[in-house]
């Protein structure tokens, strides 16, 4: 007998490893199940038990790729009184290599992802995600993948760089396919390149999904545009990670356009006092603008002279852009930006 049941939005678990799994996961995401994937074990049936009593949306279908026998017959019995479907589904056959694909997910706002990043997302069995990359609904996103958080704090590498690299190798080796979704544009100092010559020296093949960079989004939140007609024809990127010497400052100033700095909160206090020595003028325009896109994004406009004495008061953390330049005359503080700080500069910029 066949029966066929309407899956659209039904809960489907999938029991197995993530490897045979795989293609039993593709085909109920198809079919627009909510999928979800568990390793056979206690936590499991602790689930199916509060669906029976239902405490929990109802299970509909529990697809078996791997698991012992007695394990399997426990199952059944706690599924049955939650009213579900136990399905047998065969394992993935062995894939030689996985795809991996370096995933932008823009400034942390998902619906600034792009919609390849979704599909990657979706069809990924294994995503390596961190903080500034969208991350809310990830088991939404890639139903039933492996969530790895190789997470960075500022200053602290919580998963070291050669390793993040070994464990996407490791698992496209695995025939898995792989997202690492990074934020904004794995290729504005994302490290995206690393990753992509990882796997390319391990025999790997890789694609590239552009990201919305923090670069150019994060000013756009608080109404900065890089470039304005008859104010600003150039934009700079530039990382404040490590100081400037007084030359590389010369030929940034030099250029008369915007200056956008990622990673600059520590080292900003230098920053403004490097541009000023190589002639740039205390009163140009200067804003922090910080968690882009977010609840509490906050916007600061100053001067690249009074920047550093409202340091102390606002204690900018990261991660924030700051946009130096004429185009922050346009700076708007809608309802987004919570707290907008108009500091010394209300006479000078002519709010
Ligand atoms: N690849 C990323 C940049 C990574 S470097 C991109 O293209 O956006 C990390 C820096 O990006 C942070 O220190 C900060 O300067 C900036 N950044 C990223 N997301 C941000 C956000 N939502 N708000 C403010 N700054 C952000």
């Amino acid at each position: 007998m066949h029966l066929s049941v309407d899956l659209a939005d039904r809960r489907v678990l999938v029991i197995g490893s993530v490897r045979a799994s795989r293609r039993v996961l593709a085909r109920y995401r198809a079919e627009g199940a909510r999928v979800e994937r568990w390793d056979a074990g206690e936590p499991l049936l602790a689930e199916l038990s509060a669906a029976a009593r239902g405490l929990r949306p109802r299970v509909a279908v529990v697809a078996w790729v791997t698991g012992s026998a007695a394990y399997r017959a426990r199952t059944t019995d706690t599924l049955e009184k939650s009213g579900g479907w136990l399905v047998d589904a065969a394992p993935a056959a062995e894939r030689a290599v996985g795809h991996v694909s370096i995933v932008g997910g823009g400034p942390g706002d998902a619906r600034l992802m792009t919609v390849a990043a979704r599909e990657a997302l979706a069809e990924a069995d294994v995503v390596l995600y961190d903080r500034l990359g969208p991350h809310d609904d990830l088991a939404g996103w890639a139903p039933g993948a492996e969530l790895i958080d190789v997470g960075k704090t500022p200053g602290h590498h919580a998963v070291p760089q050669h390793e993040i690299e070994a464990l996407i190798v490791e698992r496209a080796r695995r025939g898995l396919d792989v997202v690492r979704l990074k934020g904004g544009d794995p290729f504005v100092f994302g490290r995206g390149g690393e990753e992509v010559r990882a796997c390319r020296e391990a025999g790997v093949v890789s694609t590239v999904i552009p990201g919305v960079t923090s670069a150019i989004s994060v000013p756009a939140a608080a109404g900065i545009p890089v470039t304005h007609r008859e104010v600003s024809r150039a934009f700079t990127v530039v990382s404040g990670h490590a100081p400037f010497s007084d030359e590389e400052l010369t030929h940034l100033a030099g250029l008369g356009g915007t200056i956008v700095v990622l990673m600059g909160v520590n080292t900003l206090p230098h920053l403004t006092a490097g541009l000023q020595r190589v002639g740039m003028r205390a009163d140009m325009p200067l804003a922090i603008v910080e968690r882009g896109w977010s609840h509490s994004q906050r916007t600061t406009v100053s001067t690249v002279g009074g920047a550093i004495g409202l340091l102390a008061e606002l204690a900018p953390r990261s991660p924030a852009v700051i946009v130096i330049g004429e185009v922050v005359r346009q700076a708007v503080c809608d309802d987004r930006t919570t707290t907008a700080i108009i500091a010394d500069a209300v006479d000078s910029l002519g709010f």
